[in-house]
């Protein structure tokens, strides 16, 4: 074998070994786990992402989960309901007040409750993905660098 084959291996053996398994992670994150070791805390408070891994180590801060956590919830839940309550609508015909005795804390509900573990889950993705931070080999330049 020659050198270059050798070489060839190497970074191979690199690529593969800096891939990070993003089901997996967004798995880990679904059930508010920390998506490198499956062992420590994805949150702090209700919503509110901890600095870091209460287990590992493994830095938070920099994620941006921003609004795209809502707008997946709103779509999920959104489905969840407005297909029962049109079901429901044209089963049984209930009354108004029916409707929004049923769906308005079920939207409630739903929606505070799936929260936490789609916004986990869009940490551990960003992660998987090495995005905003998540990457350990960030060479972009620092800004208190002197800018030459
Ligand atoms: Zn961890």
């Amino acid at each position: 074998m020659s050198q270059i084959d050798n070489e060839k291996i190497t970074a191979e053996s690199l690529q593969v070994a800096k891939e990070r398994n993003v089901w997996q992670a967004i798995r880990r994150g679904l059930s508010c786990k920390c998506p490198r070791c499956n062992i420590g805390k994805t949150y702090r408070k209700y919503l509110k992402v901890a600095d870091e891994c209460n287990h590992c180590g493994q830095e938070f801060h920099h994620h941006r989960a921003d609004d795209f956590p809502p707008y997946i919830v709103i779509t999920i839940v959104g489905h969840i309901v407005l297909s029962a309550a049109t079901s429901l609508q044209i089963i049984y015909g209930p009354p108004m007040w029916v409707h929004m005795a049923l769906w308005l804390p079920l939207i409630l509900i739903l929606s505070l409750s799936m929260l936490p573990p789609v916004k986990a889950a869009l940490v551990g993705l960003q992660w998987a993905h090495y995005m905003h931070g998540f990457d350990t080999d960030d060479h972009s330049p620092k800004w208190d660098e002197p800018n030459l």
